[in-house]
């Protein structure tokens, strides 16, 4: 543990945690003990509290060789130190943090948008994650959680900006029907976020029968399962036109032709599914119906505060999107279980079990 509190010399003693480690590609994760993370002078130490599976952990783990590294990028946790170029944060302090380590003082920090920072770190790729007992985070990037958020709410704040963000994007009026492709977590959070801000119709399509019920849980107004029926046509006999904004949130090849098919002239298309691989689309039918066409990145920084708020009013509960939690010991096998299509939305790892 460190002893930034007790030494002015700022000695930070290490003592190893324990983590899960990513091996080689399609490998499980190990747990192993790893040094501690010795954080920089503007850092916080947290004990994780709780931290998401993410599916963009599920295709990195699987699509790069990274052996070595501690994924986890949507956590909480409790301050164990505090380095010496921070402030406003003490020991016992409960917070969430930003999955992006930033520098503060580039445009993209002064404006608010941490993905635009021009010395930014991806936390669980680029630097350590919280799938672990413990993990150093920017003390700029953290956020205090008001006391009636528990874990669970704290580890949903991250996947929750994202949908958030998603929703600001979309540019949506009160009453606008929408689309939503694909009800993961992503298009769960921006169902949920769609009926929070005054969306008509939020028809979600998935093929997946738990996943459509779980979006109809947090927001979805109505489901069509894809695989059954003709989307733009369902989507119709709904709302009584084609969709006029679709929200794209698969991220799989295909799916960007998939939006050009099924919308109206004149639509708007969102993209926030992370395809990562080459995908073809035929333009003409995005030209001939003048779409256009925008695409969404992680958060800006007032969607986590956003996200706290509601959640602190409770006028949103993302709960229901947590289907499971795991110790860090159980981690590599549900991990495995994840990359198969399972009735999990959320699962999360609490790797300091009972500490909160
Ligand atoms: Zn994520
Ligand atoms: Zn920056």
């Amino acid at each position: 543990m460190g002893v930034y509190a007790a030494a002015p010399a700022a000695v930070w003693q290490t003592q190893p945690v324990r983590a899960a480690v990513l091996q080689q590609p399609n490998e499980p994760l190990a747990v192993a003990e790893v040094d501690d993370p010795e954080p920089r002078p503007d850092e916080l130490v947290l004990h994780v509290d709780a931290c998401g599976v993410c599916g963009s952990d599920l295709h990195l783990s699987d699509a790069f060789p990274l052996p070595g590294l501690v994924m986890g990028h949507e956590f909480c946790g409790t301050v164990l130190d505090a380095g010496p170029a921070t402030s406003g944060f003490a020991a016992g302090d409960r917070v969430t943090a930003l999955s992006l380590r930033t520098c503060g003082t580039c445009a993209g920090c002064l404006t608010g948008r941490p993905p635009k920072c021009a010395n930014v770190e991806m936390i669980g790729f680029q630097r350590p994650g919280a799938f672990a007992e413990r993990v150093a985070v920017g003390a700029g990037d953290c956020f205090k959680l008001p006391d009636a958020l528990t874990a669970q709410h704290g580890a949903m704040i991250e996947p929750l900006a994202v949908g958030l963000h998603t929703v600001d994007r979309a540019g949506i009026e009160p009453g606008d029907d929408v689309l939503v492709l694909g009800a993961g977590p992503v298009g769960a959070a921006v169902a949920l976020w769609l009926r929070h801000a005054g969306a008509g119709e939020i028809v979600v399509s998935d093929p997946v029968d738990h996943r459509r019920a779980l979006a109809e849980e947090v927001g979805a107004t109505a489901t069509i399962d894809p695989a059954a029926a003709d989307v733009r046509s369902a989507f119709e006999s709904i709302t009584g036109a084609p969709p006029r904004l679709v929200i794209e949130c698969v991220g799989v090849p295909g799916l960007l032709q998939h939006c050009f098919d099924v919308i109206d002239v004149d639509g708007r298309v969102v993209v926030a599914g992370v395809c990562m691989t080459p995908d073809q689309v035929l333009p003409v039918n995005a030209v001939t119906k003048e779409l256009d066409v925008r695409f969404s990145f992680y958060y800006r920084t007032r969607d986590y505060k956003h996200t706290i708020a509601m959640i602190d009013h409770e006028r949103i509960d993302p709960l229901p999107l947590v289907t499971g939690e795991v110790t860090l010991d159980e981690l590599p096998d549900r991990f495995q279980a994840l990359k198969s299509p399972t009735v999990d939305c959320k699962v999360l790892v609490t790797p300091n079990p009972g500490h909160r």
